[in-house]
């Protein structure tokens, strides 16, 4: 695969062009109809096509971000076929409730972000098995020493429903329940620094320390594992939680656009 392709490579999760496909199937196990799954562009046939316009802003694709290694559950590159599986491309997902297990984007062994690429040679792609690291151990036979927590699970049980259909109990467009936990996980992390809200946040989650700096397109798998969740249990109830924790003036970044009316009403226009 020359360097070319490589640099094409993460706009290839989303939508492969006929190169890659060529390329591809000619290199894999996989049926073409397993293949053709693969890809984001697959959810566009299921649901809303809303929804594709959110998972782009969900997903982690800037190819310069070299914060984020390719995320997979161990467990399931151990079951038959070993495959990265399309969801866990999404900012969403941080834990497989199949395995109960976290998600994970680095090796336990050396701790490098895991990737099919020596990003120490100048895009050279690693030459062996896709379960395995460049320091020699292979992800697949690790298992996570800890499980998620239930709201970990509840959390990502409840996205991937919303993902699945199109719609959860807050909204009838899952886009908007997308983009307005990513808002109020940024907002978490924003609040938190003033005492007034800290003292909020606590009184729902003692002892909560959020000391992430950058933004949110940038967080890593281990940043959106913590604070998903939490912004998932604030939204959750909705609006009676986070309205005890929400400030009555805020300013939107231009990021998250426009934010859905069954926030806005119950939140900003109060
Ligand atoms: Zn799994
Ligand atoms: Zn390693």
């Amino acid at each position: 695969m020359n360097k070319k392709l490589l640099i094409k490579i993460n706009s290839l999760d989303i939508e492969p062009d006929s190169i890659h496909i060529d390329l591809i199937t000619q290199n894999t196990p996989l049926s073409s109809e397993q293949f053709e799954k693969l890809f984001l562009n697959h959810y566009n046939s299921n649901i809303l096509e809303e929804i594709i316009n959110s998972l782009h802003f969900l997903k982690v694709n800037d190819p310069k971000n070299k914060k984020n290694g390719i995320v997979f559950c161990p467990n399931c590159l151990s079951k038959g076929i070993a495959y990265f599986k399309r969801k866990w491309l999404l900012t969403s997902s941080i834990v497989c409730c199949e395995c109960n297990s976290y998600l994970m984007d680095y090796c336990p062994n050396c701790f490098k972000h895991f990737s099919y690429w020596d990003t120490t040679k100048k895009s050279e792609l690693v030459n062996n098995s896709i379960t395995s690291c460049r320091c020699g151990l292979d992800i697949s036979k690790f298992s996570f020493p800890l499980s998620p927590t239930q709201l970990e699970i509840d959390y990502q049980k409840y996205i991937d429903f919303t993902i699945e259909n199109g719609f959860n109990n807050h909204t009838q467009y899952s886009f908007t329940y997308l983009n307005t936990l990513m808002f109020t996980a940024s907002m978490i992390k924003k609040i938190i620094k003033s005492p007034k809200y800290k003292k909020k946040l606590n009184k729902i989650y003692p002892d909560l320390i959020i000391d992430i700096e950058v933004p949110t397109n940038k967080w890593t798998l281990s940043e959106r594992q913590y604070l998903l969740p939490i912004a998932y249990y604030l939204l959750d109830n909705f609006p009676n939680r986070i309205k005890e924790v929400f400030p009555k003036k805020y300013n939107l970044k231009k990021e998250f656009g426009q934010l859905p009316y069954w926030f806005e009403k119950e939140l900003i226009f109060r």
